[in-house]
């Protein structure tokens, strides 16, 4: 296996997420190939943690795979300072069941109507699960901090990218091309860490 490229399933239905990854494999020159599943299973995303779901959702791919396939999870949210973290763990599911983004990001609009430019501070954050052949797993983390505007700016990415800054920065999520995302966010943070495992992990499939 060695100097072979690593096939991983990624346990989502989420394209954006996918395409994201993929672009962080071949930007960071990581030996991994992200596959969406034909079939990603449902699952509900109860635990009331990013690392509860992100396990949840692992498991659940992983037990339609091949004994031996490598999948990884990744759960992520916005942690609105003004709402005492919400919408968090929740974020997919702000503004109800359905997990309709449009109407989530309308809803946090609407929510932090008024709150005045000092308090908006905001943080996304995620969580990135790693199981392979024999359900070892590995965990990462990751966390870009910025300020949420009172409007929606910016037509790229998905979910509350329109309205999140990050520091130092001018621009939404939404106003940055993917690779430009990618080198500051949350998802590509928690990436970073993960490319950092020992090439013999990733290039033979074996841990520790
Ligand atoms: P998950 O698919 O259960 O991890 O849900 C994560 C939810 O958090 C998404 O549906 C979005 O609402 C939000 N989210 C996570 N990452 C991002 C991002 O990079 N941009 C915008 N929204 C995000």
């Amino acid at each position: 296996m060695e100097n072979s490229v690593r096939r991983i399933y990624l346990a989502t239905g989420n394209a954006h997420k996918v395409r994201e990854f993929q672009q962080l494999a071949a930007s960071t020159g990581t030996p991994v190939e992200f596959v969406r599943p034909e079939l990603m299973p449902v699952v509900v995303e109860d635990t009331g943690t990013f690392i509860g779901n992100a396990r949840k959702k692992a498991m659940a791919l992983k037990a339609v795979l091949p004994a031996d396939a490598w999948v990884l999870a990744d759960d992520s949210g916005l942690c609105v300072d003004a709402l005492g973290g919400a919408p968090g763990v929740e974020s997919a599911y702000y503004a109800g069941p359905a997990g309709d983004s449009a109407a989530n990001l309308a809803k946090l609009v609407q929510d932090l109507r008024g709150v005045q430019t000092a308090q908006r501070g905001a943080h996304f954050l995620c969580v990135l699960l790693l199981i392979h052949e024999t359900d070892r797993e590995h965990v990462f983390e990751g966390r870009c901090t910025g300020h949420l505007l009172s409007e929606p700016r910016g037509a790229s990415g998905f979910g509350y990218d329109p309205l999140f800054v990050p520091d130092d920065y001018q621009n939404t999520y939404a106003e940055l091309d993917e690779p430009a995302k990618n080198r500051i966010s949350h998802r590509g943070q928690a990436f970073a860490a993960l490319s950092r495992l020992p090439p013999k992990i990733i290039g033979q499939g074996r841990f520790g």
